[in-house]
């Protein structure tokens, strides 16, 4: 069995959306200064790094991400890779073969830049895309870009695409090892009440046949 950790670390260089709070780390207690243990705490975005939106991220109305059902975020899941340069579109999910996928995890050149950039011209779905994934099944997407929207985007319609089908999103992962295929996958959010996301450890595990 094989694991692939597809979390990108939170550091402070981690890039963060344009305008979004910054990653900082504050040591405020440390053995080689005499105190009792090393204690941190620190300053971030509930997206910041690899992270996974909650429907509430869209909509006061939604569940907040301690709401997200467990067995949605653990289970098998697919990845593929698509090679397109900057939107993900209706042509290019139809190719895909979906059977009895319900997460899905793609993965573009996104997965190739630096956890210390941000891409300002990442990869996106176009909102019939989102769509057309969540009427196929689909109850996860992954992706490896920083938001399933371009960054200038003001109506964020493929995050409103997704939350319509009650697809769960989650975002900049890093899948650069990984070969396409089947896998298992864990993607759990930090529990925080009622929060329109949180930073994930995201796992792979090879299935045993
Ligand atoms: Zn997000």
């Amino acid at each position: 069995m094989q694991f692939y950790d597809l979390s990108r670390p939170l550091t402070p260089r981690s890039a963060v959306f344009p305008g979004d709070t910054p990653v900082s780390l504050t040591h405020n207690l440390l053995l080689r200064q005499g105190d009792a243990c090393n204690l941190s705490s620190i300053t971030l975005s509930v997206h910041a790094g690899t992270h996974v939106d909650a429907p509430r991220h869209n909509s006061d109305a939604g569940p907040g991400i301690d709401r997200i059902p467990l067995d949605v975020l653990i289970g098998r899941a697919r990845v593929v890779t698509l090679p397109v340069t900057n939107a993900i579109t209706l042509a290019d999910v139809q190719a895909l073969d979906l059977a009895g996928v319900t997460r899905l995890l793609v993965h573009t050149r996104d997965s190739d830049v630096p956890d210390d950039v941000f891409d300002h011209d990442l990869v996106f779905f176009t909102p019939d895309a989102a769509a057309w994934l969540g009427d196929q099944g689909v109850r996860l997407i992954g992706t490896d870009a920083p938001s399933v929207d371009p960054v200038s985007s003001a109506d964020l319609a493929a995050h409103r695409a997704f939350l319509r089908c009650a697809v769960v999103i989650v975002e900049n992962l890093c899948l650069r090892a990984v070969p396409d295929g089947d896998y298992e996958v864990m993607a759990l959010p930090l529990c925080i009440a009622e929060s329109d996301g949180a930073p994930a450890r995201v796992v792979l595990r090879t299935l045993t046949l």
